[in-house]
Formats: structure tokens, sequence, C-alpha cells
């Protein structure tokens, strides 16, 4: 509930701000346009039976999509940081990654998106008159609030390019731990090179993670043969190693795991009481569990994890309270480097 409210002021503030009017900046303030209309050519003047074609131009976005835009975010983190904390269903984040896909994905084309925005943010702070549009400052923002509050909660639902990869992971295999770390490392490297590159000088401004997004062609049906190849070729690797573009290249994903380090709440296998039993050691399909705690920067908050533990089985109603200690001793007496339960098995706390 405090999530909830937290995330209406935000969008509250968001909202009203974007429906007032904007003073002109550099960049948005009319020009006067040099050559008059009435010397341009005219179909008189053109001759053989010419008319002037009706204007072809690319209609703006309505404001108020840039509002629904931002509800409809806002409204997904609350329900993925609620899913992640509280209600815990794996079906619940399936079915909220499944909506966000449908509709940040393939109905909204991929765009807003808050992988994106982190180079229109780089490029509004290095030149001032770069005008950053307040829907993309608020794409930006609300993942990076929430994952301060409650940790990666955009990974784990409304993020599409996320939900695509987490559909097609069919038969997932754990990599080594070190794969994982040196790995990682090559997102903050883009990163980087993102923001030099956005805060360039105007004539060299480049916006890579926008030009190859590997995904955004699936969702708008349309793009370079090389850009859907990538995209394949990800998918096909995610089929079995979870989510390879969010572990090893996406730049925003490295922004959310700083953040995440200091969030408020972080990700708890159990819903109560660890027991150190080592039963989820193997669920999590992106290596984010380790000494049998989701870690912080690279839970991606999905989910999947909890049906593992006996206490949340318990909690469901799904297993007794003796099964918890046959389940746990029959974890210890596997012949495993991890620790054996430790804690006496009392009833959880509701
Ligand atoms: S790591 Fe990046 S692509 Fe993956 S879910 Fe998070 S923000 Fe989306
Ligand atoms: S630890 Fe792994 S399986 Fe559990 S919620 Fe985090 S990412 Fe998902």
């Amino acid at each position: 509930m405090q999530l909830a409210l937290i995330f209406l002021a935000t969008l509250s503030v968001l909202g009203v701000s974007l429906l007032l009017p904007q003073p002109a900046t550099a960049a948005t303030a009319e020009e006067d346009y040099a050559r008059q209309a009435s010397v341009a050519p005219q179909p008189d003047d053109i001759g053989a039976g010419y008319e002037i074609p009706p204007a072809q131009r690319v209609a703006p976005r309505a404001a108020w999509w840039y509002v629904v835009d931002m509800a409809l975010l806002a409204a997904a983190l609350v329900v993925a940081a609620l899913i992640a904390h509280r209600w815990r269903r794996r079906w619940m984040a399936v079915t909220l990654s499944l909506a966000s896909l449908a509709y940040f994905g393939f109905f909204r084309g991929g765009c807003v998106c808050p992988i994106g925005a982190t180079q229109n943010v780089a490029a509004g702070i290095a030149d001032s008159s770069y005008a950053v549009p307040l829907a993309v400052l608020a794409f930006f923002m609300l993942p990076l609030v929430a994952a301060l509050l409650a940790g990666r909660v955009f990974c784990g639902g409304p993020c599409p390019l996320g939900a695509i990869q987490d559909l097609v992971l069919i038969k997932p295999k754990q990599l080594p731990p070190a794969v994982d770390r040196w790995g990682g490392k090559f997102r903050y490297a883009y990163l980087g090179i993102a923001v030099v590159l956005a805060a360039a000088p105007a004539a060299a401004r480049e916006f890579p993670i926008c030009r190859y997004d590997p995904f955004v062609g699936f969702f708008r049906l349309t793009g370079p043969a090389t850009m859907f190849a990538f995209g394949t070729a990800l998918l096909a690797i995610g089929t079995v190693i979870g989510r390879p573009y969010c572990r090893f290249l996406c730049p925003y994903g490295a922004l959310l795991g700083v953040v995440s380090r200091f969030s408020w709440k972080s990700v708890s296998i159990t819903p109560d009481e660890e027991l150190d039993c080592g039963l989820c050691t193997e669920a999590c399909p992106f290596g984010a569990i380790e000494n049998m705690r989701a870690k912080r920067a690279t839970c991606l908050a999905c989910a999947r994890c909890f049906a593992h533990c006996p206490r949340q089985q318990y909690a469901w109603g799904e297993i007794e309270l003796y099964e918890i200690e046959q389940l746990t001793q029959q974890a210890a007496d596997k012949p495993t480097d991890k620790k054996p339960a430790t804690r006496p098995i009392e009833e959880p706390v509701a």
C-alpha cells in the first residue's frame, strides 16, 4: 500500500506537469521560415495539370497517449512490486509480462522505453538545447524509483524486452557463476559507450541502444534484416540461457542493478524466516541465487523461485508442517556442498 501511494503521487506530479503548457526551449521554439510561400512554384507555373499534393506529415502523438503510457507503467510497477513482495505467484508475473509485452511492446512499438530513454536523458544533461520530453524522463525515472523501493520489479513484469525473452525460456541451464560475473560487466561498458555517444555534440550524436535494440523489429514488424537476425539469435539462445540480453547486454539493467543494491525491500525467496535448506538453489535460471539468498543486483523479481521454498508451499497450504522437515532433511542428505538446514522447523509466521 505504501508503494502504491508513492507511485501514485509520483505519477500525479508527472501527469500534471505534462498537461501543463510547456515553455518553449531552443529546440522547440518556432523559427521564421525564410522563403515566402507565394514565391514558391505554383501549379500554373509548373503546368501540365500539376496539382499540389495533400500535405504528408507524420502526425504527432497526442499528449494524452503519453499520460496513458505513464499511468500504465506506474500501475504495472506497483503490481510487479506486489507480486514480488506480497502475492508471490509466478502466474501473476507471467500474466503481467504478457500484458506488458502486448501493450508496451507490440501496441506501442517498444517506444517510449526506459532503456532507450537513458540516451535521451544523457543528451539532455550534456546539451541544454536538447529537450527531453517529460514522458521520456518519467519512463527513465519510474523504474529506477521502483528499484529503489522494491528491487528490479521493472524487469520482473513491465519490461517488454524482458518479457519476450522470458516467453522463450523453455529448458533453462545454469551457467557457471564466473560467466555471469564477467559477462555482466559488458553491460556497464555498453552503458558508458551509449552515454558518451548520446552526450556528443548534435552533429556527432548517436543513440546506439535504440539503433541496436534486438527486439524492436519484432514489435514493429519492420527493421533491418541484421537486427532481426540478432534478435532471433538472442531468442534462440534464450531458450536455454535465461534472458541473455538482460544479463549480458542491457545497459539499463546495469543501472537498475546498481540502484537495487540500495533498495528498501529486496526479494526474499521465503515468505518469512529462511531455513537455509538449499532447496531453492537451482531454481533461478538467471544465476541470481547465491548462498541461498536472492542477490539484490541480479534478481529480476520473476517469482520463479518462490514455489521451491517449503515455507512458501506451507503458506499456500500445499504441504503440512511436518513435510517441511522431510523436504529439508532430504535436501540435507543429498551429496552437495551446500549447507544443510540449520534452523529449527517452527510454524511459519502468518
Ligand atoms: S535487464 Fe533490461 S531488458 Fe532485461 S528486463 Fe531489465 S530493463 Fe528489460
Ligand atoms: S532469485 Fe531468480 S528465480 Fe527468484 S525471483 Fe530472483 S530472478 Fe526470479
